[in-house]
């Protein structure tokens, strides 16, 4: 096996490093917290009892596991066999509940009373509320003005939960901000809040943490698929719901695929640099100054993404790939219309790919396939309304 077929996805080095990715580049007065959430999850993690709580929320509240759907109409006309894992049925629409419910429980047993969280797209922050509501927790959740108007809906369900949602209005007045608005709110109330981040980036232990969380992914559709597939391919913003369904497939022979917005494709346009709190590949001009992505899809807008998988793709183990737009809202119509899966538009850049690869030297004739599709699509009904035709 070649050094790169070996990478694990197993525990970081110590110091929270993935090669040269990673680390913890935090303020003076976060280092404290950081250590202190490691140290909690390293003892929650070897104690079969938290395994017990979190398997039963995920089996009597999230809805898991979720199905392993074979997409016979695509499949019959894309000449592959494609299989979707649908995080899309999980409860809350998304995979974010997976990360979420292991994060709460977390801060319950550090003695927490609040959760403090950024959101794009929205669907972190409704992860983020609902386990506030389940365990008593007050959640207040960062998210861009400009996502605000974007994605509505996802507001109110927040405001229903009873989470605060806070507009942030510097920068872009997408995640980017919102996250560093949220990383502020932490350092000033670090004794009694858990910050609920909601990706694999920020600083150690939280790329290895909720990686850790959205294993069960991987795991479930290992166990589910017939047989390991050719390829296995998921969407990344900040990359979680990819790095929890590589983790399930990483010591097969089977290709990892990764695919980026056009306008926010950190391992394709990206150089090595830091960014809210850890080092990866990250989108900046030649000064080093952080640079906005933009894409059609808020989960995706995002500059930075986890370091592991910056490592993953610096070893040539995971690859990563990019659609535009215009591809992403065709494959929503797509899919909708051959399986009758309305998916969101974060996950449409999973299945854009394999439209546009299907029959080429990239993913040939008679492939097995496996999908996850990361989400659903009520969110963005009023994006689509607007482009789908
Ligand atoms: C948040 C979100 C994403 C992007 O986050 P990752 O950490 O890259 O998984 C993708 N799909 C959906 C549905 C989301 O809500």
């Amino acid at each position: 096996m070649t050094e790169a077929a070996m990478t694990t996805m197993s525990a970081p080095a110590p110091t929270g490093r993935f090669g040269e990715f990673g680390g913890r580049y935090v303020p003076e007065s976060l280092i404290p917290a950081c250590a202190a959430l490691e140290t909690a999850f390293r003892e929650a993690w070897a104690d079969p009892a938290f395994h017990e709580q979190l398997s039963r929320l995920r089996s009597q509240y999230a809805g898991r596991p979720t199905a392993l759907t074979p997409a016979h109409n695509l499949s019959a006309q894309l000449g592959v066999t494609l299989l979707l894992k649908r995080e899309d049925l999980a409860h809350t629409g998304s995979h974010k509940i997976n990360n979420v419910l292991g994060q709460a429980l977390l801060a319950r047993r550090m003695g927490k009373s609040r959760l403090i969280a950024e959101t794009g797209a929205g669907q972190h922050g409704v992860a983020t509320a609902t386990a506030a509501a389940l365990f008593g927790l007050r959640a207040t959740v960062y998210m861009g003005e400009r996502d605000i108007a974007r994605q509505r809906h996802n507001v109110f369900r927040m405001e229903l939960l009873g989470a605060e949602v806070i507009p942030v209005t510097s920068g872009s007045r997408t995640l980017k901000d919102a996250t560093n608005e949220a990383m502020r709110a932490w350092v000033a109330a670090v004794d009694e809040a858990h910050f609920c981040l909601g990706s694999v980036g920020g600083p150690h232990p939280y790329p290895w943490l909720v990686r850790e969380l959205q294993r069960v992914i991987g795991e479930e559709a290992r166990a589910q698929a017939p047989a390991v597939p050719d390829v296995v391919v998921a969407c990344v913003g900040g990359g979680s719901n990819a790095a929890g369904t590589f983790a399930g497939f990483v010591d097969t022979p089977a290709r990892l695929i990764g695919v980026e917005a056009a306008g926010g494709a950190a391992m394709t346009d990206g150089m090595p640099g830091v960014v809210h709190g850890y080092r990866s590949m990250v989108l900046q001009d030649a000064h080093g100054q952080v640079l906005e992505a933009e894409s059609i899809a808020a989960g995706l807008d995002y500059p930075g993404v986890g370091p592991e998988h910056a490592h993953l793709g610096a070893t040539g183990r995971a690859e990563y790939r990019t659609v535009t737009d215009d591809e992403v809202l065709d494959a929503v119509r797509r899919l909708a219309r051959a399986e009758g899966i309305i998916c969101a538009l974060e996950s449409a850049h999973a299945v854009a790919w394999v439209l546009r690869a299907a029959g080429t030297p990239d993913l040939p004739t008679g492939s097995a396939v496996l999908l996850t599709l990361s989400g659903r699509g009520d969110k963005d009904m009023a994006t689509l309304a607007g482009e789908v035709r």
